[in-house]
């Protein structure tokens, strides 16, 4: 047996199938109260959408807003086609399985012989508003479809594989003939959409999985015409230099850019927007991993790939720094605003559940291409807290925003439609989580996340790998994993970064090497019934900011929720909490209902009275985790995460 500790280079790791975010969630069945709320949501809201409802729009074409009807089929089929794979075996399965398959009809049909798709009339197509964003999301959608079907085998299957692939590509040679090189409408993509061509631009993901799936150069070459539109205009994305010169997300707004107005979240200009500028990194990724392996004849004048991938780390990198909050959410009115900063007070519209999820995909992606464990340390943040505690726990609702402070309310209606943008968007977080629980790329099976689930996954060697794991992390710190695997396999176990002390055992004896923040490796040859255990080290811990503390278990924000009933939530600390320091006074206890998912006392210095003994005592208090704070979803239930640290008079 070999033990081995650290990181495998990412230049060992090699990607199944077509190698990209379209890429089937692995074999991974989750149980336990995550396997309850997935279910739950793909019953309830993923086979519950009326595809019939979000497929009218390109139908009808009536659109002379502007606006972003066209997105909801794509999004929705990112999320459906994977879930319908999922639980295939259902009744749920079923329904959803056809619904894909009358949305798909119906998309089919509304294709112009010019190979349009989308609701926008003809002057109008390609240029101002969300047409070529919405073209992304249909093109995403046909192309989650082809897979599915490429890898049945029947005659029917085949050819339902080849009209969705056969329509994509017409789409994409529209987009092409009217706003690629020399188009037809005399304007550059990046000209296009809102957002200095943010919108526009993020187009470049299906782009180059069409290219992947058709080996057709043109596709490559239209990829190259996009990032060079990203990279080189002056008025465009500039999505590589500004990054490489370290200009921070919240700071890349042209000079004039004016925000003062009230619709700047959806204003032509301006760099500023969370979703739409992810998205385009989200797309770099994906051509940074074709064209390191090929020539395009446009991509040898373009930034080197390496200088690409550089400018995503390094913007992903200021993401976390200046952006993410404790609760692993983003974005006020759905841009950067220096938010991890300000995050004690209370922002209009904090942590669209769009910028949540596309967050998690960017990250995912980056945890992907650079096989670095601190990638999924954020997707596991942003789910525990910003991603459920937007999900309402019926699993049939996904709010708009969710403050770290106040109550969880309903989203919006969105382009005159009963949906919007974070309904369409939610169930594709949860993915990130499922896709990279469990992982077998390159030569190992890696454990990302830790939840009660059996997993199986195929190496590329062939060895065939399984496991069951049981655990309530991270409600509690244990994880017990059981081998269903026989012969020799390298196992990851991601040891997170907030975790100083983790405990990995094997068949009981305690293993030597174990380092947070990198990937521990057990090389052996597995026997079935062999038991892997951790224990993560996951004190209770504050964090201050501007006279203000909040508390951290492991990757979980805590709350006070006024179901509580224990006192006023705005009452102060007295001063002297350091940032950093360990809470030993924090206990777990039973939670008052189902509807929470933890629950602590902690014996805190709260309240300013000093002048008598009686006073100085602390006082008693319950917490639980941010994503069940306020989940009643009313308006009574208050929360609280950031609370007042008194003044001392010298300060
Ligand atoms: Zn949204």
């Amino acid at each position: 047996m070999r033990i081995q500790c650290g990181t495998i280079l990412a230049a060992a790791v090699g990607f199944a199938a077509f190698g990209d975010s379209l890429d089937n969630i692995g074999d991974v069945r989750l149980k336990g109260r995550f396997g309850e709320r997935l279910d739950a949501m793909i019953e309830k809201h993923v086979a519950a959408r009326d595809v019939d409802y979000i497929t009218a729009p390109f139908m009808e074409k009536t659109e002379t807003k502007g606006w972003w009807q066209t997105e909801f089929w794509g999004k929705w089929m990112h999320s459906a086609v994977p879930y319908a794979k999922l639980e295939l075996e259902s009744g749920v399965g079923e329904r959803l399985k056809s619904n894909v398959e009358r949305g798909i009809e119906r998309m089919l049909a509304s294709q112009e012989p010019c190979g349009y798709i989308g609701n926008y009339p003809d002057a109008l197509r390609c240029g101002e508003g969300w047409d070529v964003w919405g073209i992304k999301y249909t093109l995403m959608g046909f192309l989650h479809y082809y897979d599915w079907k490429c890898k049945v085998e029947s005659e029917k299957c085949k050819v339902e594989a080849d009209a969705a692939l056969a329509a994509a590509k017409k789409l994409c040679d529209y987009v092409i003939g009217e706003i690629g090189q020399n188009g037809k409408r005399g304007r550059e993509l990046w000209q296009t959409g809102n957002w200095s061509g943010y919108a526009s631009s993020s187009i470049l993901e299906p782009v180059v999985w069409l290219y992947k799936r058709t080996n057709d150069k043109k596709y490559l070459d239209f990829a190259a015409y996009i990032v060079e539109g990203m990279t080189k205009p002056e008025k465009g994305p500039r999505l590589i230099d500004l990054a490489l010169k370290g200009v921070s997300v919240a700071d890349r707004n042209d000079a004039n850019f004016n925000d003062g107005d009230e619709w700047s979240y959806v204003c032509k200009h301006g760099r500023s927007k969370a979703y739409e500028m992810m998205s385009c990194y989200q797309g770099l990724l994906e051509y940074v991993e074709v064209v390191k392996n090929e020539n395009s004849t446009l991509q040898l004048q373009l930034e080197t790939p390496t200088k690409l991938l550089k400018a995503a780390v390094m913007t992903a990198e200021d993401i976390v720094k200046e952006e993410v909050n404790l609760a692993g959410g983003c974005a006020s009115s759905e841009a950067w605003f220096h938010g991890a900063k300000k995050q004690h007070l209370p922002y209009i519209h904090l942590q669209e559940t769009c910028v949540t999820t596309t967050w998690m995909r960017f990250c995912e992606k980056l945890l992907e291409v650079t096989d670095d464990p601190k990638w999924a340390d954020q997707i596991e943040r942003t789910f525990y807290n910003a991603y459920l505690g937007a999900l309402r726990s019926d699993g049939g609702e996904f709010a708009a925003y969710t403050p770290l402070t106040g109550n969880r309310w309903h989203g919006m209606n969105h382009c005159f439609m009963h949906t919007d943008c974070c309904t369409a968007n939610g169930p594709r977080g949860f993915l990130c989580f499922l896709k990279e629980l469990f992982t077998t790329r390159g030569d190992a099976a890696t454990f990302n996340f830790y939840s009660s689930a059996l997993v199986k996954g195929e190496l590329s060697n062939g060895r065939k790998v399984a496991f069951d794991m049981y655990s309530l992390y991270p409600r509690t710190d244990y994880v017990r994993i059981v081998s269903h695997t026989e012969g020799a396999a390298p196992v990851r176990l991601r040891i997170p970064a907030w975790s100083a002390k983790t405990e990995v055992k094997l068949n009981g004896k305690v293993l030597d090497g174990v380092a947070a923040g990198s990937y521990f490796t057990i090389e052996r040859d597995w026997k079935l019934g062999d038991i892997v255990e951790l224990k993560f080290d996951m004190p209770v811990v504050a964090h201050t900011l501007d006279h203000h503390v909040a508390f951290t278990r492991g990757p979980v924000l805590l709350a006070r929720d006024s179901r509580f009933a224990d006192g006023d939530l705005t009452e102060p600390f007295r001063h002297g909490i350091k940032d950093g320091q360990i809470m030993p006074t924090f206990a777990a206890v039973r939670t008052p209902s189902d509807d929470i998912w933890m629950a602590f006392s902690a014996t805190l210095p709260i309240g300013s009275h000093t002048e008598n003994p009686e006073a100085r005592n602390p006082a008693t208090v319950f917490f639980c985790d941010y994503a069940s704070a306020g989940n009643t979803w009313t308006r009574a239930n208050f929360y609280r995460t950031w609370f007042p640290v008194e003044y001392g008079n010298n300060e």
